[in-house]
Order: C-alpha cells, then structure tokens, then sequence
C-alpha cells in the first residue's frame, strides 16, 4: 500500500481556512486531521481532543526532548506542535493527513518531510481579507491590525508553497474541492510513481 500524502495547509485569519477544511473532510474518504498539541488555553466551545491536545509548556518541553513532536513553533507566546505517532501512523495506513499549521511551521515540514505538499489558502485581496476581518465584529481594533500585518509578513514566505487556492466569498466548497483536485494530481504524479513502468510490464 503506498503511503499517504502529508497535506499543509496555511492561511491568515479570514481565509475560511476551518470551513474549507470542515467540508474537504466531509468529501474526502481517506483523509485525517492531525490534532494539534498546544499550550495556548482552550477558546469557549473547543473540546479536548478533538480541536487541540491542550498540554502545559512542561509537558510540551518533555514530548520535543523525546522525539514526540514532528514539527513545532511558538506563535502568539504559545507552543504549537505536531504528534509525530499520529501523524506517522495515518501515513503508513494510506491515509492522507492534513496539517493545519502557520508559515514557518510549513517551512519546517518541508524540511523534514521533502514529499509534503504545501497549500496556501487566500482571500481574494489583503483589501478583501482586511474587510472580512472588520465584517466580523468580534475582534478590537489592535487585534485586527495584529492579524492584518501578520498576512503581510506571512506572504512574504509564498514562495515556499506547492499551490494557492483562493477563497472567494462563500466559496468554500469550490475550495474543498480545488484541493480534491490536487490530491488527485499529486497521486498521480510521475514522480509518486516511481514503478509505473515496471508495473505496467508486469515485472
Ligand atoms: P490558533 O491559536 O488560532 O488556533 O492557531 C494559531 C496558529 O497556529 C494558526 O495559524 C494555526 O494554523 C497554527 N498552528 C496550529 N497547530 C499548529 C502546529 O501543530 N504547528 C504549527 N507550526 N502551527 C500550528
């Protein structure tokens, strides 16, 4: 069985990154959500388990000292860190993983794992994220701008990513499956198949 492709996704705040992740799971068979370990604490309505493993910073120090975490970074005074066994078992079932994680984050899975396939995920605009971000209403004025200069520092490292997908207002699902596209390309890449030859001969 071949092994499964390890999907990254990256995007700043109003990229509807959450949504377009929520129905690529609904469409897609083979397919998991690695569940990040962190020590940010948890926001109203997140579960344990199922939005992050939440771990104090000792507990986090321990699992990168013994080769528990694939890939970490401090974002915002917090850790954020992949489980390296989560993720290693998915693979090796066949399954597709996909990584939610930051820029630098994706830079560094790219280190580790060459064969990764990096996905950015965009408003339309900086003007359009920007309008997004103020449409929402839930966040003061410092935050915003925080977010909004961050996108503008996080572009900068564009060029390390695979593919762009833009998300047009309520377009979600067109995104979902652009990435169902990929998925599909990348799988049958010349080089994912390095035996095509042999196989077709039957040797
Ligand atoms: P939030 O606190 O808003 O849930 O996440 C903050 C940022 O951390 C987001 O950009 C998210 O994609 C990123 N993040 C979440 N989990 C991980 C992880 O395991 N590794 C890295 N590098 N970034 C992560």
């Amino acid at each position: 069985m071949s092994r499964g492709l390890l999907l990254v996704i990256s995007g700043p705040a109003g990229s509807g990154k959450g949504t377009v992740i929520k129905y690529l799971m609904e469409k897609e068979r083979d397919i998991a959500y690695s569940v990040s370990a962190t020590t940010r604490s948890p926001r109203p309505g997140e579960v344990d388990g199922v939005n992050y493993h939440f771990i104090s910073v000792d507990e986090f120090k321990s699992r990168i000292e013994h080769g528990g975490i694939l890939e970490y970074t401090e974002y915002c005074g917090n850790f954020y860190g992949t489980p390296k066994k989560e993720a290693e078992e998915v693979l090796d079932a066949g399954k597709n993983l996909i990584l939610e994680i930051e820029v630098e984050g994706a830079a560094n899975v790219k280190r580790i794992c060459p064969d990764a396939v990096l996905i950015m995920l965009l408003p339309p605009s900086h003007a359009e994220q920007e309008r997004r971000l103020r449409g929402r209403g839930t966040e003061p004025e410092d935050k915003i701008l925080a977010r909004l200069a961050q996108a503008r520092e996080e572009i900068k490292q564009l060029g390390i990513y695979d593919y762009i997908v833009y998300n047009q207002d309520g377009a979600a699902e067109e995104c979902a499956q652009d990435i169902s596209s990929i998925i599909r390309a990348e799988r049958l890449s010349r080089r994912r198949n390095p035996d095509a030859e042999s196989k077709f001969l039957g040797n």
